[in-house]
């Protein structure tokens, strides 16, 4: 059971919610329906509303916030032009890399092949093990919530692997 002002986060496909998996909300309201189901409004990015959508209890799990927002806000910037922090799944559980992006994801193939010889990234990647804002220990952040950092993975994977 979950509590107004409760933060959550997504935790299955629900077909009336475009949002993708790991998406992170607020209980705005308890419906005492059985099962139990919540009024919840997701954010994204900049903390920008997504959205309020009715979910039940099953889809929905305890958001708990990583070591400092710094890191946070890196995270919620997956996929935009600039700094942000990506998780993969490995064999050894969740790793963390610091990625910059040159283009946005999804505005790579608007790019027009450069007419000089010119080598360029659009984005790349460098693994990280501590956190660059407050020095926490990663695996000890992904400890606190491992299910998450699972399922935030799932959501990274196509961000992984765009090196043209
Ligand atoms: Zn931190």
């Amino acid at each position: 059971m979950f509590n107004e002002y409760q933060l959550v986060y997504l935790k299955n496909r629900v077909a009336s919610i475009p949002l993708p998996l790991s998406a992170k909300g607020t209980i705005l309201l308890v419906h005492p329906t059985n099962p139990l189901a919540y009024e919840v409004e997701f954010v994204g990015e900049f903390g920008k509303s997504e959205g309020t959508y009715t979910v039940q209890e099953n889809d929905l799990a305890e958001y708990k916030e990583p070591c400092c927002v710094g890191l946070q806000n890196l995270i919620d910037n997956v996929g935009q032009r600039g700094i942000s922090i990506i998780t993969r799944k490995t064999c050894d559980g969740t790793k963390f890399s610091l990625q910059s992006r040159g283009v946005k994801f999804g505005d790579e193939s608007k790019m027009q092949p450069p007419s000089v010889d010119v080598m360029l990234n659009l984005s790349c990647s460098i693994g990280i093990r501590f956190c660059p804002f407050c020095g926490e220990e990663l695996q000890k952040v992904v400890k606190r919530t491992p299910k998450y950092f699972e399922i935030l993975a799932e959501f990274h994977e196509k961000f992984n692997d765009v090196h043209l």
